[in-house]
């Protein structure tokens, strides 16, 4: 079997909530997002998704991706789409860096390798634990009020873990933290994430405010050594970390320094599920645990967050994203649908979803 046709499609993925608003005052009304689909000499389909969180998030950006895919994909032509290895090989041989490129790319092969075998991606990826997974909710900024008001809805929806959006000013932010904190009920989690909003004089602050409150702290700084130091000096609050931790090399460094309790694998963040099924099956070995989910996305993106996340051992698996359930339009069927507050991997075979080809148009770019 060998890829004949790599095609891209873009999809406008707008929120039912309106906007999406983090640190720095950074938002997104509107998500870009690819879908990217493979075919193959003997007829079978795969697909993919990225949607990056805008392009001030990663390096990463819309119309990036479907740059990068015009670059990479005549390299990619006459290869096994269901040989993983070489197929990265040939990714990383071909075009330096630029993971959320190859994301898309890799699940459309690892969806291809399910259905030749007949088997789900979540048992390609070590096989599914349990019935389904937890997933939290992310608390878009706003107000402390108007955070603390969401709570209640999202506790309807069955949601326990909740993510705030932190990274505005440090008093703001103090209020935030406590006004929400108010509403929780004793078995929930509470996550504060800057996503690198704080400069370290002003997550000391933040930490030390919120000393009493049970809640983790979530990539307070710009940079690894910045939240390494907010870690070491400042607080003894459980600690995640994300944007800082992009690949194997961070992921050892960060366990050596002891600087997370809990770290963020996002599938496009390291190049897609093979690259993040490799720092996930680390994170197990080295007892870390994870949340697994990705910078957004729709259905396809879901169905690949439920895969891995559903494979992996239920005491490490820190939380995961439903990002389908934040979108208005849903571009596959078939994709897993949050169930108080949970979701599940499909049980049909590669990712388990079939795009709704009215919804995604004509392709904007085919290499073949
Ligand atoms: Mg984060």
């Amino acid at each position: 079997m060998h890829i004949t046709r790599i095609s891209a499609y873009q999809v406008d993925l707008p929120l039912h909530e309106g906007s999406y608003n983090w640190s720095g005052g950074k938002s997104v009304s509107v998500f870009d997002s690819t879908l990217v689909r493979i075919d193959t000499d003997e007829g079978v389909t795969g697909w993919g998704e990225v949607c990056p969180l805008g392009p001030f998030y990663l390096p990463a950006y819309g119309q990036g991706v479907r740059a990068g895919i015009q670059e990479l994909g005549p390299h990619l032509l006459g290869l096994d789409p269901t040989r993983l290895g070489p197929l990265n090989h040939r990714m990383d041989a071909a075009l330096k860096g630029h993971p959320y490129v190859k994301s898309p790319i890799d699940m459309a092969c690892w969806d291809l390798l399910g259905k030749v075998t007949g088997q789900p991606v979540v048992e390609l990826l070590g096989g599914r634990f349990g019935d389904d997974v937890h997933l939290y909710r992310a608390i878009s900024q706003e107000s402390p009020e108007a955070m603390a008001g969401k709570v209640a809805g999202y506790r309807a929806e069955g949601y326990r873990r909740f993510q705030l959006k932190v990274g505005g000013t440090v008093e703001e932010d103090i209020r935030r933290i406590h006004a929400v904190a108010a509403e929780l009920e004793e078995s929930d989690i509470l996550i504060a994430d800057a996503n690198t909003g704080w400069l370290r004089h002003e997550a000391a602050r933040v930490v030390r405010a919120v000393a009493d409150v049970d809640v983790y702290i979530e990539q307070p700084c710009e940079g690894y050594e910045a939240c390494l130091s907010v870690r070491r000096h400042h607080t003894d609050h459980p600690f995640v970390l994300d944007e800082s931790v992009d690949g194997l090399d961070m992921l050892l460094r960060a366990h050596a320094d002891h600087a997370m309790d809990v770290v963020n694998i996002k599938i496009s963040k390291f190049g897609g599920l093979t690259k993040a099924l490799q720092a996930r099956d680390l994170c197990a070995s080295l007892g870390t645990a994870m949340t697994l989910e990705d910078s957004w996305g729709g259905d396809v993106t879901t169905a690949a967050i439920a895969a891995l996340a559903h494979s992996t051992p239920p005491e490490l698996l820190f939380t995961a994203t439903d990002f389908n359930s934040y979108v208005t339009v849903s571009t596959a069927e078939g994709a897993p649908q949050r169930e108080n507050g949970r979701m599940a991997a499909s049980t049909a075979p590669g990712l388990g979803i079939e795009p709704r080809m009215d919804v995604l148009g004509d392709p904007v770019l085919v290499v073949e």
